[in-house]
């Protein structure tokens, strides 16, 4: 028997989720965010199952659009953290496709080359997340150096990212819409501003248009979940199974350190998964999996090939029975990435991501 570990990919789920990003936001087209990997989820196969839907796909960085490009992809792709040197205007302008530009060498760079054709643009502000962009203050002199040269810039837009859209606590958020507005009345810019939380929860933040990233693979990202968020399919599946099962009497330490004691006789399943897969080394005891479609839970450290669940209140569990680590399992039951993500201490972007390229992908 092969290493049972493989995510499965649902595409149709993927199509089903970008298909609910555009309903949240009907006057706005929905860039699908397709950077690392596709969330781990893999590029070329996420950009195929939406090629026929999405409008434009956007990446972080050159290598990320030119892997589209050699599989095909013709779809409009935007770089949105534009070029990390000038000489990669040429393969921008060759690839066909767009850019963010956010500090002033990049405007620079772009504005003295010698133009063949103009380049989409999307001026990034910083508006409050304080990573990419032009201050507000400056951002107006650049958005109007970049309208006055239509030979080197076409289709401009404004673009902003925010940092707490996922939260209740809406305040932060509005005093970045509220910096946004002030700015794009000025310039009668078209905005693209939403990701994901904003997507589901800030109907304000809708601009021409919205880049949905993580929502697209199934994840729900907000603090408090919202009633469409609950309509989201999971894409990844991330399955495996049982490949050793032992009997235990109570107090025997289980795995590195010892960390886990039984604390009565106990069935342990070995899992093949670890975190030489991408699974989460800081996974809690406790943390929960599927194990033949029924809750189980990780008892004992993570290890680099194989991780322990408690199967003792699972009879029917033996060598092969199917494992979920998250996603959904073959008798229906859905465990979420996010939900295994909080006792991981982290998020779902994370764990998806995450996914080493040893573990195969499998497309349905
Ligand atoms: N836009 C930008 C600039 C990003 O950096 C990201 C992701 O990090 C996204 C959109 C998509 O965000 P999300 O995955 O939260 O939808």
């Amino acid at each position: 028997m092969a290493r049972p570990l493989i995510a499965d990919i649902d595409l149709d789920a993927l199509r089903h989720n970008y298909r609910l990003a555009c309903s949240m936001a009907p006057d706005s087209r929905a860039v699908a965010v397709l950077k690392a990997d596709g969330y781990g989820h893999g590029a070329v196969a996420c950009a195929r199952a939406l090629e026929d839907l999405a409008p434009a796909f956007a990446v972080a960085c050159i290598e990320e659009a030119v892997t589209l490009r050699e599989a095909g992809i013709a779809t409009p792709i935007v770089l949105l953290e534009g070029i990390f040197e000038a000489s990669e205007l040429e393969q921008v302008e060759a690839l066909g496709l767009w850019m963010a530009v956010h500090s002033d060498w990049q405007l620079e760079a772009l504005l003295a080359r010698r133009a063949a054709r103009p380049i989409p643009v999307w001026l990034k502000v910083d508006s409050g997340m304080h990573r990419l962009g032009f201050a507000p203050e400056a951002a107006e002199a650049a958005w109007r150096r970049l309208a006055a040269a239509p030979d080197h810039v076409c289709d401009l837009q404004l673009m902003s990212h925010f940092a707490t859209a996922d939260l209740t606590d809406t305040g932060y958020f509005t005093r970045q819409m509220g910096r946004l507005r002030a700015l794009a009345e000025g310039l009668e810019a078209p905005l693209c501003l939403a990701n994901s939380p904003a997507t589901l929860a800030r109907p304000e933040a809708r601009g021409a248009w919205h880049r949905p990233g993580v929502m697209l693979y199934g994840s729900d990202p907000l603090e408090a979940a919202s009633a469409e968020s609950q309509r989201l399919a999971p894409v990844m599946t991330l399955r495996s199974a049982l490949i050793a099962v032992r009997e235990l009497p109570a107090g025997e330490p289980v795995g590195y350190g010892g960390r886990w004691v039984t604390p009565r006789p106990s069935r342990i399943g070995v899992v093949a998964c670890g975190y030489g897969d991408g699974y989460d080394r800081h996974a809690v005891d406790g943390t929960p999996v599927l194990v033949v479609g029924r809750r189980a839970a990780v008892a004992g450290k993570v290890s680099m090939d194989m991780m322990t669940v408690d199967i003792t209140d699972i009879p029917e569990a033996q060598i092969g029975s199917e494992v979920v680590l998250w996603g959904r399992a073959a008798n229906g039951e859905l465990l979420g990435v996010d939900e295994v993500a909080r006792h991981c201490d982290t998020i779902s972007y994370t764990l998806l991501t995450g996914v080493l390229p040893r573990v195969p992908r499998r497309y349905h």
